[in-house]
């Protein structure tokens, strides 16, 4: 949900016009003056100016733990997409925090609110309380642990946070579906049935054990009963449209070309991408796994083109390809740009704030029980 304020004193419209200099100059500004009482937070696939611009740039667990274990910031600006926002706005303004600053609430702002994520919008939560009462019918619920992503909706974690389940990042799935098999044998994984398949076939956990749930099947989410009794981790048919351009023709043209070359990839790339790399890990472990290598280290690396882009600028002792021949990068992430951002910084800095995301307290309040956990294991 987003709250209602004044209308802004700033119009979106006249800062679309301005160079990227002047942007970044006025965004500047806005930082000095409101100085640790504002934070920046950036996740990895945004453009490169908008990085230069915050206090903060990392992956969804980073980033959750740093709006987690804020202070003295009063406002965030969240460069990413809607979930990210919920998601720090659950964690900044979880009741020991309010009681901390005496009942006020840090804002949290979306610079575009068309800033979405195609993944978590393949998993309403109406398709979720669907299949689990179709499950019910069939199998005993009560052992079966909820998983969902970080990348899903707060209604999402709250319908988790509700059914004793947890909410995990592309860090900690391991550790998640762990902790779930010590307190069920079954588990729903949503919204991104690659993350899922590829962290549990890790597990010693086959594909005959991972029936696909289809939301738009007519029944059992396409599945007979005897596939469902036979599950240990049922899979949501949700995907990211950006990991799913990485191909297994990709890896063996990039290895042909470059001998020695190690593959790296996220773990939202498809299994038969993910079997052949190398390394694979969330985009902080991409990072240090760049970061760790020595000079000369070949490197074709499966995730989004703008983090991809930065590490070649950032280690050009090192020869970094992007494992695609297709441009594959996140749209919904792209939308937030210096414009968007100086805009409605300076609306917050003028009292007219714009785009604040405030997720209903029911909702909050259950998404907080499944994100605790989730920052519990590593
Ligand atoms: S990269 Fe994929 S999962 Fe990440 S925000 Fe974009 S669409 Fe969503």
């Amino acid at each position: 949900m987003t709250t209602a304020t004044a209308p802004p004193q700033f119009d979106l419209q006249q800062y679309k016009s301005l160079e990227n200099d002047a942007l970044a100059a006025r965004i500047q500004a806005v930082r000095d003056s409101l100085g640790p009482e504002l934070l920046v937070l950036g996740h990895h696939y945004q453009q490169d100016e908008v990085i230069d611009q915050v206090d903060l740039s990392g992956d969804s667990y980073q980033l959750s733990r740093t709006a987690a274990d804020s202070t003295e910031c009063r406002h965030i600006a969240f460069c990413g997409v809607h979930f990210m926002a919920e998601t720090a706005d659950i964690l900044a303004n979880r009741p020991e925090k309010l009681a901390e600053r005496g009942g006020e609430r840090v804002r949290v702002v979306l610079p575009d609110l068309a800033a979405g994520c195609s993944m978590a919008d393949m998993a309403a939560i109406e398709q979720i309380e669907d299949a689990w009462d179709q499950l019910a019918e069939v199998l005993d619920a009560d052992d079966i642990t909820p998983v969902t992503y970080i990348n899903s909706a707060a209604s999402l974690k709250a319908f988790v946070g509700r059914h004793g389940g947890i909410v995990c990042t592309s860090s900690n799935a391991k550790a998640a579906l762990d902790w779930a098999f010590a307190r069920t044998s079954r588990v729903m994984f949503f919204p991104d049935q690659h993350l899922g398949r590829n962290t549990a076939l890790g597990m010693g956990i086959t594909q005959q054990q991972m029936p696909l749930w289809d939301p738009y099947a007519d029944d059992l989410g396409g599945n007979d009963e005897g596939a469902l009794a036979r599950s240990k981790v049922i899979l949501w048919k949700g995907h990211c449209s950006v990991h799913m351009m990485f191909k297994p023709e990709h890896v063996a043209m990039l290895r042909e070309k470059h001998p020695g070359i190690k593959i790296l990839v996220h773990p939202e790339c498809p299994r038969e991408v993910f079997e052949l790399a190398d390394e694979s890990g969330s985009t902080g472990k991409i990072i240090k796994t760049v970061e760790a290598a020595p000079p000369g280290s070949k490197w074709a690396i499966g995730t989004e083109l703008h983090l991809v882009n930065r590490l070649q600028q950032e280690h050009p002792e090192q020869e970094i390809y992007f494992l695609s021949p297709v441009v594959c990068m996140c749209a919904t992430m792209y939308r937030i740009d210096l414009a968007h951002l100086c805009w409605s910084l300076e609306n917050l800095a003028a009292g007219t704030p714009v785009n604040t995301i405030e997720v209903d307290p029911d909702i909050a309040r259950w998404s907080l029980v499944a994100l605790e956990r989730m920052l519990e294991v590593k």
